[in-house]
């Protein structure tokens, strides 16, 4: 048999978890499973699959430490979003290679990554690596619904399988040219918490050809909405973000300015800093009457808003109560996820500037919070993981990619996918040499 090289093994190993349809839901993440466990198997890698319900399985496989040293966990998801063929140039469940292009569902969110980290520990385990702490390979189930099948649900109930002091996760990796030789690769240590809430408004109903003798709850719901559409918390600065600034322009930069300092450089700095400066709030549910005549005594209004990782609920409720003002309604949260943070000076940040000196010598790791979340915060909240969203992105336009994913079209480089795979076995060297 000719010698495959990396490159095509995780080639292969992309194309055949494209073809898999784990779009979640049902997720039906067991069939990745399977297929990565038989080929970890090939290559010496026992795997466990670990399932709350049987076509559910997550996967979890690891080469034992030798020497006590930390753990590492390649973490990943193995579902994805829906996709509707009719928008694809090519079929989403093809894994079709073209011009140097895996295409399908999940090529960058996440499928990629899950390839080339199953690629990253099968060869370093064919070379009879031997690392000081565990290294641990993690495919897990359900991060795009999150119902409690996957990471939440590992941590909780086998958290022996996933308990790690580093992690690398999806969430970041991108390649940015800011300009003026500043090229970054931005690589996240923090993310906002998911904190949506509901404003029930109260009113009075009544026949709607007469509204003087109602209280229209609708009505009164829209000037709330438009106060929080008036919203403009004062800005503050979160640690990655002042170290983000830092490296862009070389000093240290105050919360006020940090908006129009990031314009003045690039318009994708301003785009990442946006977000990042307060709590975010955007009304995307509405509902009132059921029927057109009726005027109605109950408004329900649904925000997605996103805490600071330093900012609490309580914190966050009055400040939002303030700028609704005193009225006939109800606040409350419906969840507060995520809203975790690693720290930036750790061997495992470390690893990360080496491969990215080695390969780009001129290019510098910043962090960044990202305004979403990801299945992180989970291990950080339940072992304190020094976790960070990395998988660098160097062949294809970051913004192109941000475009792509969980939309039509979604495909990797295969250049960026070998990359992947050199950045990952790098890491399990330097944190398990
Ligand atoms: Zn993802």
């Amino acid at each position: 048999m000719a010698t495959v090289t990396l490159r095509e093994e995780a080639t292969d190993l992309l194309q055949r978890l494209i073809r898999l349809d784990t779009v979640n839901p049902p997720g039906n993440e067991t069939l990745a499973a399977e297929l990565l466990r038989d080929y970890l198997a090939d290559n010496g890698v026992l795997a466990d699959l670990y399932a709350r319900v049987p076509e559910r399985a997550n996967l979890v496989a690891r080469i034992p430490g030798q020497g006590g040293g930390p753990r590492l966990l390649l973490l990943s998801h193995t579902d994805t979003v829906l996709a509707d063929a009719a928008d694809w140039q090519f079929d989403p469940w093809s894994g079709e290679l073209r011009d140097g292009e895996i295409w399908g569902r999940g090529a960058l969110d996440m499928k990629g990554q899950v390839a080339a980290n199953a690629v990253a520990i099968a060869s370093l385990s064919r070379e009879g690596f031997e690392p000081s702490g565990d290294l641990i390979f993690a495919a897990t189930a359900d991060e795009e619904v999150g119902e409690d099948f996957g990471l939440s649900w590992l941590c909780r109930e086998h958290p022996d399988a996933v308990r790690a002091e580093y992690c690398v996760n999806e969430g970041a990796g991108d390649r940015i040219d800011f300009g003026e030789g500043r090229i970054f690769y931005l690589c996240s240590a923090a993310e906002k918490m998911s904190s949506p809430f509901r404003l029930s408004v109260h009113g009075r109903s009544g026949h709607a050809s007469m509204p003087g003798i109602a209280d229209n709850a609708l009505v009164k719901a829209a000037t709330l909405i438009m106060r929080l559409a008036e919203l403009r918390p004062e800005p503050r600065m979160e640690p990655e973000v002042a170290a983000f600034l830092r490296l862009l322009v070389g000093r240290q930069v105050e919360a006020e300015e940090a908006l129009e300092v990031a314009r003045r450089v690039h318009p994708i700095a301003a785009e990442l800093v946006e977000p990042l400066l307060s709590l975010t709030v955007a009304p995307t549910i509405i509902s009132a009457s059921q029927k057109r005549n009726v005027i109605p005594a109950l408004c329900d209004l649904i925000c997605d808003c996103r805490l600071l990782p330093s900012e609490t609920q309580d914190e966050a409720e009055s400040l939002l109560r303030e700028t609704l003002g005193p009225g006939d309604y109800d606040f409350e949260w419906l969840e507060g996820q995520g809203g975790t943070r690693s720290p930036i000076e750790t061997p495992l940040w470390e690893a990360i500037e080496s491969f990215v000196a080695a390969e780009e010598p001129e290019a510098r790791v910043a962090p960044v919070c990202l305004a979403g979340f990801t299945d992180s915060h989970w291990l950080r909240e339940a072992f304190g993981t020094v976790a960070y969203g990395f998988f660098p992105l160097r062949t294809m336009d970051p913004e192109v990619a941000a475009r792509l994913v969980h939309s039509a079209d979604e495909r990797i480089a295969v250049e960026d996918l070998e990359l992947g795979v050199r950045f990952l076995r790098h890491v399990a060297r330097q944190i398990g040499g």
